[in-house]
Parts: C-alpha cells; structure tokens; sequence
C-alpha cells in the first residue's frame, strides 16, 4: 500500500472511531443510517474516490479504494458498502453516460451530498437477473417505467437510482440502464427489509408506476443495460470482496485479543492449540483473501477486465468473513454469541456477503464459465 494510502486509512480509522464506534451497537439495534456520517466521508474525500477531479472526484485507483472500504467495514459493514454501491452507480454515469449526464448527476455524489443506489434485481429474478420484469416503454420525449425492484442497498435514502428496464425482447438483449431520480412522479418506496444484519444499511423496494422518465435519462443506448450492469458488478465484486476482508481482519483481531486476555484452567485460552489452530487457518485464509482482492483492483487499474479474478476475489474473501467471524464467535465463547462484544453483529454483517453482487454460487457459475471458454 502506497504511503499516501496508509496516511488516508488512518484519519479514516480516526474518523470512524469518533463518529461510529461509539454509536454503532445502538444504532444496529435500532436500523439508524446516519447521513451525516456518510457526509463526512465525502468531506475525507472519499465519496467520489475512483471518479476523476473533472467531476468532483479524486481520481485514485482500485487498489487505493478497496483498503479503505477495509477500514471502514471493519467498524461498519453497512456505512461500507453504503460507500462501495454509491461509487459503483457513479461509476455507472462515468463509464457510459454522455457529458451532460455526467455533469448533472455525479458532483453531488462525489462530493457525499448525495447517495446513489443500484436497482437490478426483482422479487422473481434475482440469480437470473435477465429475466427481470420492470418495463420502460417508449413515449414522445422518454420511457414511462411500470413494476418493482426488489432488496435495493441505500433505497429511501439515495437521491440517484440506476435502474434496470426491459425496453425490447425477452432476456439480457431486452434491457436497458435509466438513471432516475428521487421524488420523480410515478417511483415511491415499498417496504423496507428487515434483515439479520446490514441493519444500519437500509434495503429497501423501488416501485413504478406509470413513472415518466426523460430520454435524456438513458444511459448509453437501448438494449444496453444488461452489459452495464454485469460491468458495474465485475467492479462491485473486488469492492465487496475488500469489505469482507475487513471484516474478517477486525473479526480476527478481537478474538486474538479477547483469547490472550481469557483464562481457564489457569492459562489463556490463546494458549489451547485447538484454538491457535483456528486462529491460524483464519490468518491463512485472510491472507489468501487479500492477495486475490489486490490482484483483481490491480487488473481493473490496468484497464483489464478479468471477470474469473473477480469472481474468486469475491468468493474467496466472502467466504473466509463468514468463517473467521463464525470463528470469532467460537473463541468468544459465551460473550461472543452476546451483544456485549462485536462478534455477534460481525457474523451477523458476514451472511449477507455471500448472497450480494451475485450468491457465492454464481461466482463459481462464472469462475467455470471461465474456465471452460480458456480450454476449449
Ligand atoms: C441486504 C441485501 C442487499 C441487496 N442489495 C441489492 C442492490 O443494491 N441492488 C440489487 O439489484 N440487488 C440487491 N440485492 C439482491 C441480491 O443481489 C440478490 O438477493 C442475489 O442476487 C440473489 O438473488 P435471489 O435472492 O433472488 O436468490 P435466488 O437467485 O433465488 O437464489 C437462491 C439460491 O439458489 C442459488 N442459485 C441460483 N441460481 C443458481 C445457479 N445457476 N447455480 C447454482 N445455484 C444457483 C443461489 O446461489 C441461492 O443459493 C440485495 C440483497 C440483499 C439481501
């Protein structure tokens, strides 16, 4: 990691230290999203991180980004990827909007005035993302957009929604990318999750009806959404995998200190091999983790699209937050399973990893895509 980069991990470790380790076991219980918190990351800079200075951006690459996602999960998951969504929607208006667009839309986001969210997946396709149902259909001056998004990260609170439509035929071919606005006529808000972790997060259902959205709100060209949104995955990929990787860190590092501190039958429970084992199958799988997450930013900074790195990226990382805070759990032993240490919520936080950005099956779907499209 670059010097520049560690100097900007440790304010951002100071400032989530200030503004969210004090607040975050009141505020996970009660599903409280503070704006002003995701505020001051934009005035950190972050908001707007990978998006270039033209824009109000700051034109840093992946492998900048990804460890500070790291840092911030490893005291919030949910403020994390509230982070992690935004950017991929602005990167979205970035790589296929046209000048106008860009100029309209992303200063406020890059800034942290303002959030953006992604809207692909409905209550009967969510695996099989082609086969969504929302319909944009053609009218004198724009699309008029009829039916429901459903599990959308940031939904209620973001201003700016990239949404997912079928403007033509049956499957990927069909669909098309609108950007659409909070308060438009026609789009409202359903009924916001009730979740086993991400509490801090909103998730919530986008719904249209009759919802009139101007032409000039198509991203790229009809029939293109599909390709805009795996693109906008493959990216959003590494950024979950960099969130679980911080997770897993903090997961590990309170059981290593919690275990030192214990004792039974009058030595720390550090000291038992079944449970340095475990720490150290944790530590093993964390580092594999990071080397995959690096290598994968390192390909998107290198302009290279690489979707079988991605995908293991995601896989990898994910499943290793879901073992080592599982672990952290265990090594805690009673406390761990309570509210009165972390590791509770960090497994909590963990589960959904594997389901978002595409379920950890859908990685290996594609890693054996890969795989057979270079051998044969
Ligand atoms: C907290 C949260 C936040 C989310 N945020 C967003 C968001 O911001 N934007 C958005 O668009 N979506 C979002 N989602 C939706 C998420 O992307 C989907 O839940 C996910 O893609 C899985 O779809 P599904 O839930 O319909 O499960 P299904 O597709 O029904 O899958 C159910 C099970 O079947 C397995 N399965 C499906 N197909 C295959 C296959 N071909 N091979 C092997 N196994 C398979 C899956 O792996 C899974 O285990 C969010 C979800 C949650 C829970």
């Amino acid at each position: 990691m670059s010097e520049f980069a560690q100097e900007v991990i440790e304010q951002i470790k100071k400032y989530c230290e200030d503004k969210i380790q004090p607040h975050i076991e009141h505020d996970d219980e009660e599903g409280i999203f503070k704006k002003e918190i995701y505020q001051g990351f934009g005035s950190l800079g972050l908001t707007g991180l990978t998006l270039p200075e033209k824009f109000g951006g700051a034109d840093l690459d992946y492998q900048t980004f990804c460890p500070i996602l790291a840092a911030i999960a490893g005291y919030s998951v949910s403020y994390s990827v509230t982070l992690s969504v935004s950017v991929m929607a602005q990167s979205i208006i970035n790589e296929f909007g046209n000048e106008e667009q860009k100029q309209k839309y992303l200063p406020e986001l890059t800034s942290g005035s303002e959030i953006a969210g992604f809207a692909l997946s409905e209550s009967h396709s969510g695996s099989d993302a082609a086969a969504l149902k929302t319909t944009a259909k053609k009218v004198d001056g724009g699309y008029i957009l009829n039916g429901s998004k459903m599990w959308i990260t940031s939904g209620g609170i973001a201003k700016t929604y990239i949404v997912m439509a079928r403007t033509g035929e049956k499957g990927a071919k069909g669909i098309s990318a609108f950007i659409v606005q909070d308060k438009t006529q026609g789009f409202s808000y359903g009924k916001k999750e009730k979740k086993m972790g991400w509490k801090v997060s909103p998730t919530r259902e986008l719904l249209f009806e009759n919802c009139f959205i101007p032409e000039e709100n198509l991203l790229a060209q009809e029939g293109k959404g599909f390709n805009i949104a795996l693109a906008a995955l493959n990216r959003g990929r590494v950024t979950i995998g960099a969130v679980a990787l911080g997770l897993a860190d903090k997961a590990l590092e309170t059981a290593i200190k919690y275990s030192l501190e214990r004792k039974q039958f009058n030595q720390s429970i550090f000291d038992f091999q079944g449970l340095q084992f475990m720490m150290a199958d944790c530590a093993t799988e964390i580092e594999a983790s990071r080397y995959l997450v690096r290598e994968a930013a390192k390909n998107f900074d290198e302009g290279k699209i690489n979707r079988k790195l991605a995908a293991m990226a995601k896989l990898k990382a994910t499943d290793t937050a879901m073992k080592v805070t599982t672990d952290a759990v265990q090594i805690l032993g009673g406390v761990g399973y309570t509210s009165e240490y972390p590791t509770e919520r960090y497994m909590r936080d963990a589960k959904v990893l594997q389901i978002v950005e595409g379920t950890n099956q859908i990685q290996k779907v594609i890693i054996g895509r890969e795989l057979k499209r270079e051998n044969t």
